[in-house]
């Protein structure tokens, strides 16, 4: 029976082969490797995927497609853990010592920021992470500061990783098509990150984007002086889109 595809999932599927087989070609998967699939669906990538990796996990959290993909594959080359990704404990996954986790997905957009977020927390797991996200979102990701799109996604995340947009995906490539362009990101996990206390990070820097239009010394006003952030090497009447995440980190270990 064929699958009616779910708006409240975020179900956009993949149906492009060339597109398919460029993200397969950049993910470069090697036998042996661990590699998990954020939302599988009709296993479009995981099929690919598949074909060069002896077995592979995926959480995916509707089930009609959970139970599609455990009569597909069987259990010694697809785990399937039905659930929730913003939920899911990516630490539970057996690898290899020596080893780290890939994480793949062609992530549904409408929580593509919190998953971010809970994938942050375990990063010194991970070896990389690609995936399919809306383009704008990518463009957030890996802003370099002074542009329109650098904020605070780019500072936290790139604090974490180092990032790169790989290549754009247009609406013709999914059935159904979303509304918007889409683009395929690499994160590798930062071995050496600056040493900071990551919710301190986030307090800060939502404080300094929460106006952006307003110079730094106006936005973080009650939280620091002037002396603290030309103490941090911040210009105290530059806007907060100036400010690199060296600055941003030396500012936050002034907390
Ligand atoms: N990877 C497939 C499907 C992409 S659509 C392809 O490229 O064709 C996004 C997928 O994520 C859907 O299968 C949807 O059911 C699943 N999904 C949505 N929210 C999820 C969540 N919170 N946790 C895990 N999977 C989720």
């Amino acid at each position: 029976m064929k699958h009616v595809a779910r708006k409240r999932f975020g179900q956009n599927f993949l149906t492009d082969k060339m597109v398919l087989s460029d993200i397969i070609d950049t993910i470069a998967p090697q036998r042996g490797e661990t590699m998990v699939e954020i939302g599988p669906g009709l296993a479009a990538m995981t099929a690919l995927l598949l074909k060069q990796l002896d077995q592979m996990h995926v959480v995916e959290l509707d089930r009609d497609l959970v139970a599609r993909l455990e009569k597909a594959y069987p259990r010694e080359k697809l785990t399937v853990h039905s659930g929730d990704a913003l939920k899911f404990d990516f630490g539970s996954i057996p690898v290899p010592e020596g080893q780290r986790l890939r994480i793949v997905g062609n992530l549904p957009y409408n929580i593509s920021s919190p998953l971010l977020f809970h994938l942050a927390e375990f990063a010194p797991l991970v070896e990389d992470q690609h995936f399919m996200l809306q383009k704008e979102v990518v463009e957030r990701m890996v802003a370099e500061p002074g542009t329109k799109a650098y904020g605070r996604l780019s500072v936290m995340l790139q604090w974490r990783y180092d990032m790169s947009l790989m290549f754009i995906v247009p609406p013709t490539a999914f059935d159904p098509p979303p509304r918007v362009d889409s683009a395929i990101v690499r994160m590798v996990p930062k071995r050496e990150m600056l040493k900071c206390d990551g919710a301190t990070l986030e307090k800060v820097v939502a404080k300094a984007f929460s106006q952006r239009r307003k110079v730094i010394r106006n936005c973080v006003a009650g939280m620091f002086t002037e002396a603290q952030l030309v103490e941090a090497g911040i210009d105290p009447g530059t806007r907060p889109e100036a400010v690199g995440l060296e600055q941003y980190v030396a500012l936050a270990n002034l907390l």
